[in-house]
């Protein structure tokens, strides 16, 4: 993830972004950026999604079971946090 301020990239797993509370802090340029869902992409990906899982998850899970469900959270959780974004905090 990239912060708006500087164009450091943020890894989504660091301390930064892991930190309690709505706002998180850059760590190159400190300014006060927040985490927000970018929902034009979140629109635009999910009906895929929806049809991936009415058509693919019904023969998935025949065929591996509690797997598939682990690999459709995994799949939600890697979409969700492709369409997350740092903004500025004014
Ligand atoms: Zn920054």
């Amino acid at each position: 993830m990239k912060c708006p301020v500087c164009e450091n990239n943020i890894g989504f797993f660091s301390k930064a972004l892991n930190k309690w509370g709505k706002y998180k802090t850059c760590p190159y340029c400190q300014t006060k950026i927040e985490v927000a869902i970018n929902l034009k992409f979140l629109v635009i990906g999910i009906i895929p999604l929806i049809f991936f899982s009415i058509f693919a998850l019904n023969p998935l899970v025949s065929k591996f079971g509690m797997f598939s469900s682990v690999l459709i959270g995994i799949i939600a959780g890697v979409f969700i946090s492709f369409s997350l974004k740092l903004e500025k905090q004014e």
